[in-house]
């Protein structure tokens, strides 16, 4: 099935890249997501015991809050989580046109 795709004010065509999934494990809650989405999209959560990894054990402690997709389906696939994302948390991958 096609992407769904859009075309800029130039003219030219590009695929949206939605932000499909959110690492909870690698996220340190540092809200530079939070403060680029235009969208809404996101939202800072309660970090769970599941939401720990081994690797960071020792940092459980100080790390409260983690972020989540809370509305996914409104976002527009701008890829700006993404790109300020300083532990590469989110997945972004183009979308099927619904039918
Ligand atoms: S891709 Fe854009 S709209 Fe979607 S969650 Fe990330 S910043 Fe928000
Ligand atoms: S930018 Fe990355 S590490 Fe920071 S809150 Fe968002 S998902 Fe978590």
């Amino acid at each position: 099935m096609d992407p769904i795709t859009g075309i800029t004010r130039g003219g030219k065509p590009w695929t949206p890249e939605f932000a499909t999934a959110l690492n909870a494990k690698t996220c340190i809650g540092c809200g530079r997501c939070y403060k680029v989405c235009t969208r809404d999209v996101l939202e800072l959560i309660d970090r769970s015991e599941d939401d720990i990894s081994e690797d960071d054990e020792d940092d459980s402690e100080s790390i409260s809050s983690i972020m989540s997709l809370a509305n996914p389906d409104d976002c527009t696939g701008c890829g700006a989580c993404s790109r300020v994302c300083p532990k590469a948390c989110f997945t972004n991958t183009p979308m099927p046109l619904a039918a």
